[in-house]
C-alpha cells in the first residue's frame, strides 16, 4: 500500500506493547500521548472535543483525576499506570483490531479484572478483534474465543477455549496445563511430563520443533514436520499422533 492509503488504515489497527517503559515518548505528556492519535487521524475538530476525549480514557483506565494525570510525563508513572496510558492510547481510535501483547502482566490483581473487563466490553460494543498475546492459560481461557498455541514460533494447538483447555491433545499443551499451580495445598506439586531444554530458535530442527522434550516422541517426528490437522469442531492440533 502506499503511505497514505496506509495512515488511513493504521487508525483501525492499534497495538498494545508488552513493555509499557520503552513504549510511550518520555518527552510527551500522558494528555499528548493518548491526543496524538487522534490529531493524526483528525477524529477531533476542537480542542474542547480532544479534551473531552482524552479526559474520558484517562477516567476509563482509572487514571484519576484525568486533569492531574493528564500532565504527567511518563517517569512520573508506575509500570501499572503506563500500560493503562498505553491501553488508553490504542482505544481513543476506537480500532477494529487490537494486538494486545501481555497487556495486563504489569497489573495488580484488582485493576487486571477491571482492564480484562473493559478490554471485553469494547470487544462486543465496538465489534474489536483481539488477538490477545499471553503466557497466562487462565486469562487466555477466561478472554478468548479462540486459542492458539504457540511453540517456537509455530502453532501447535487451537481451538476453542472448551476444546484447548478441556481437552488438550498436544503433549506441550498438556505440559503447560500440568504447570498451573493448584490452589489447594493438599494437591502437591504436579511436575509437567517434558524434559530437555526449549531448542534455539535460530537452528530449528528438521522434524517436530518439539521432539527434543516430548514423551511421546516417535521416529518421524524427527525426520517429518506435523501439520495442523482438524480434529473435530473447531480444534486443530500438530502432532503426529493424531
Ligand atoms: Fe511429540 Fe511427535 Fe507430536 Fe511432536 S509430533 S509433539 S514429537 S508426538
Amino acid at each position: 500500500m502506499k503511505d497514505g492509503q496506509l495512515r488511513r488504515l493504521r487508525r483501525y489497527y492499534q497495538l498494545i506493547q508488552q513493555d509499557p517503559y520503552g513504549a510511550l515518548d518520555p518527552r510527551y505528556t500522558i494528555y499528548d500521548i493518548i491526543a496524538e492519535g487522534l490529531r493524526l487521524h483528525k477524529l477531533v475538530s476542537t480542542k474542547e472535543e480532544e479534551r473531552e476525549l482524552v479526559y474520558k480514557m484517562l477516567t476509563v483506565v482509572k487514571l484519576t483525576p484525568p486533569e492531574v494525570f493528564a500532565n504527567k510525563r511518563p517517569n512520573e508513572l508506575s509500570g501499572g499506570q503506563r500500560q493503562r496510558v498505553a491501553i488508553a492510547r490504542a482505544l481513543v481510535l476506537r480500532p477494529k483490531f487490537l494486538v494486545a501483547d501481555e497487556p495486563v502482566s504489569m497489573l495488580d490483581a484488582s485493576t487486571r479484572g477491571q482492564i480484562l473487563e473493559f478490554l471485553l466490553n469494547e470487544r462486543d460494543q465496538n465489534n474489536t478483534g483481539i488477538l490477545f498475546i499471553t503466557h497466562d492459560i487462565s486469562i487466555a481461557s477466561y478472554v478468548s474465543d479462540r486459542i492458539a498455541v504457540m511453540y517456537l514460533g509455530k502453532i501447535v494447538e487451537m481451538g476453542t477455549p472448551e476444546e484447548v483447555i478441556k481437552k488438550p491433545l498436544h503433549p506441550y499443551t498438556q505440559a503447560l496445563l500440568q504447570a498451573v499451580p493448584v490452589p489447594d495445598p493438599d494437591a502437591g506439586i504436579r511436575e509437567p511430563n517434558i524434559k530437555g531444554e526449549i531448542v534455539s530458535p535460530v537452528f530449528l530442527p528438521k522434524g517436530c520443533v518439539f521432539y527434543n522434550r516430548c514423551p511421546f516422541a516417535q521416529p518421524i517426528c524427527k525426520e517429518k514436520e506435523p501439520t495442523l490437522k482438524k480434529i473435530e469442531g473447531d480444534h486443530y492440533v500438530a502432532c503426529h499422533l493424531y
